[in-house]
């Protein structure tokens, strides 16, 4: 069996937020192999735990994917701060094929196109990916996965980082599907009785609205701020909120363009222009919403460039969902790519991001620390990943084992194995999930 074979057995997915099936990347011939190890999201330190504790680990998985995709060298970004991960990683390599590219501290430095630009200098078309020039990138806990994959180990856990209002701030890894009730106590529990919680980071991640939801093979932090953070409020706010404020009070300074990476890097995305788009006719809508297709739903617009407070990445992301929906998703604007002359000198420093945000109060160490947790139950989703969810091959009632195969890919389709995550019994299965109760 070839590596893409195993990783696709084993259940491996883009680890980094994004969850695309690891297996299909594998099966590319490129030139360079990329590893993102730049985490970027403010508070949040799995990534570079990961490459502290790990690196020998990451350097083996390395080593096996850049060979398979016939790429002829290996770079791995990280930012120059992370020294212990750098002095761990830069100890663990033993192939002269396998470099290492240093960032500063600026978000977001970790999107693929700012990560594959900063390494080779090339910009990915306009809605390209990072295989149109050649290179393929893979976060460095998929890379882990990828290791682990070749030693007939699926996925069964995700590392993620516990930090904000609670006891003991951590990064861990803990069995997938155990709930985030559950994953709070490994970190002593939340300090304070009402909180708000978001998922995988604060500038690109997601509201927890439900303390009992399971976390997955993307997640890769909880972050627990005070119920009346302005971030809370803010991500609470229903799409007709955002919708309407922004019709009444932007006064089109472009402030979000003029801050936006994407722009900087020289692709046509305008934001101030989309926010237009919310108080035109459907034809004037069109006009508009072409200028958000390029957005990568960083946040910058709308977390820290816009002085009125507005939802531009929010009109981005509708005016996207529109032109899909309407057929006309593709992009037909200029394919030529010229860095903004400002691009280095308007970058985003993550202490100012922070700052802005109102969240350095909240900057703690969260070392790795192994927690081993034996969660009673745990909730396997069978969406985790892009493309098709997997179907379960159990039913209620079957006993399984840690690591056993509970839900296929569905032939024919783009998607990703999911497996066990303890010992226990079935006690559900639904469409969107499998539920495991741990023998006692
Ligand atoms: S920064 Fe805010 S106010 Fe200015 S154009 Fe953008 S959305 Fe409108
Ligand atoms: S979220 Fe805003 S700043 Fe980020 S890429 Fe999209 S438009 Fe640009």
């Amino acid at each position: 069996m070839n590596l893409s074979e195993q990783v696709k057995q084993a259940g491996v997915i883009g680890a980094g937020g994004a969850g695309f099936p690891t297996h299909v990347k594998l099966a590319a011939k490129v030139d360079c192999f990329l590893i993102n190890g730049a985490e970027c999201e403010p508070l949040m330190h799995k990534d570079r735990e990961l490459m502290t504790h790990f690196a020998k680990e990451l350097i083996g998985g390395i080593k096996l994917a850049y060979k398979a995709v016939g790429a002829k060298n290996a770079v791995i970004g990280i930012k120059s701060k992370n020294q212990d991960a750098l002095n761990a990683l830069q100890s663990a390599i033993d192939d002269p094929n396998i470099s290492i590219h240093e960032f500063g501290d600026y978000y977001p430095v970790g999107d693929e196109y700012e990560l594959v630009y900063g390494i080779t200098g090339k910009h990915i078309p306009p809605q390209g990916l990072p295989l149109d020039v050649g290179c393929v990138v893979n976060n460095v806990e998929t890379i882990y996965n990828i290791y682990k994959a070749a030693n007939n180990e699926p996925v069964t856990d995700t590392f993620l980082t516990v930090t904000g209002l609670v006891k003991n701030p951590i990064s861990t890894r803990v069995p997938v599907g155990m709930t985030v009730k559950d994953v709070l106590q490994l970190a002593g529990g939340t300090t304070v009785p009402e909180y708000g919680m978001m998922e995988s980071g604060l500038m690109m991640g997601t509201l927890i609205t439900d303390i009992n939801q399971p976390v997955t093979k993307t997640t890769g932090g909880i972050i627990v701020l005070p119920a009346d953070h302005n971030l809370i409020t803010r991500y609470s706010k229903t799409q007709k909120e955002m919708d309407r404020i922004g019709h009444s009070a932007c006064d089109q300074c472009s402030y979000c363009t003029e801050l936006c990476p994407r722009y900087l890097l020289g692709y046509d995305i305008q934001p101030h222009l989309v926010m237009r788009s919310l108080g035109f006719t459907a034809m004037g809508k069109e006009l508009w919403n072409k200028y958000a297709q390029l957005c990568c739903q960083c946040g910058i617009c709308t977390l820290y460039a816009c002085p009125e407070a507005l939802f531009p990445r929010e009109a981005c992301v509708k005016s996207m969902q529109n032109m899909r929906e309407s057929g006309k998703g593709k992009w037909e604007g200029s394919t030529e790519i010229k860095t903004h002359p400002m691009h280095d000198h308007r970058r985003l420093p993550l202490k100012q991001l922070m700052n802005r945000l109102g969240v350095t109060k909240y900057e703690a160490h969260a070392g790795y620390r192994e927690t081993s947790p034996e969660p009673d139950k745990v909730y396997i989703t069978l969406d985790q990943n892009v493309g098709a969810p997997a179907e379960a091959v159990v039913k209620k009632g079957d006993v399984v084992k840690k690591g056993q195969l509970i839900g296929r890919i569905p032939a024919d389709k783009l998607g990703a194995n999911v497996h066990a995550s303890i010992n226990g019994r079935v006690t559900d299965v639904t469409d969107t999930k499998i539920i495991i109760e741990r023998d006692k």
